[in-house]
């Protein structure tokens, strides 16, 4: 499987509060490995998720950088490719076609993206060229990179656990 670190570019505590913590719950959802945050250090945006990974499992490393530029940079040295996932770059459908290598470093915008940003990534890619959102951008590159097998990987260490059914709701609560 491919390794994705997700960075998540400009958050703006008030105002992203509640994109950003979806941004951290699709990332752990569709199997990226950590979700790396710029901008406004926000410490009770890593406790909900923190708190919400000890229930539900699959607990992904969440944590906040003061420079994204350093991040980059640093995981481009380890041998990353970066994706920066904006409405104006190369269509998906065809740059999917393109992207080589097994580990990626997925950058999702907030605020108005930076141009150094479109330089130092390897691949700008649109998931398709119409405005939408972040969390969107981000569910649909990682639907596609796993090719759907990411929803049906099984977390580690659930404490809450949901029987996928055609009607109701099944769930099972494990005691520790
Ligand atoms: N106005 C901002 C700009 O010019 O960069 C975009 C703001 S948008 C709400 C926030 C983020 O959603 C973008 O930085 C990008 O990562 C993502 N996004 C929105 N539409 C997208 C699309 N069609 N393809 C890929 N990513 C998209």
């Amino acid at each position: 499987m491919k390794k994705i670190i997700v960075l998540r570019y400009g958050h703006r505590k008030k105002r992203d509060y509640r994109v950003t913590t979806h941004c951290c719950l699709v990332a752990r959802a569709f199997n990226a490995k950590e979700i790396i945050i710029s901008g406004e250090e926000d410490k009770a945006l890593i406790e909900t998720i923190n708190e919400m990974q000890k229930k539900w499992g699959n607990a992904i490393k969440i944590s906040f950088t003061n420079s994204w530029e350093k991040e980059l940079k640093k995981f481009k040295e380890k041998g990353y490719k970066a994706i920066h996932l904006t409405m104006y770059g190369e269509n998906i459908n065809t740059a999917i076609k393109k992207i080589k290598g097994n580990k990626f470093l997925v950058i999702i915008g907030s605020k108005k993206v930076e141009k150094k940003v479109y330089d130092l990534a390897d691949y700008n890619i649109a998931i398709g060229n119409q405005p939408h959102s972040e969390i969107a951008a981000l569910a649909i590159f990682l639907d596609r990179i796993f090719k759907g097998k990411e929803l049906t990987i099984k977390p580690k260490n659930q404490k809450i656990i949901i029987k996928g059914n055609i009607k109701g709701k099944k769930i099972v609560k494990k005691r520790k």
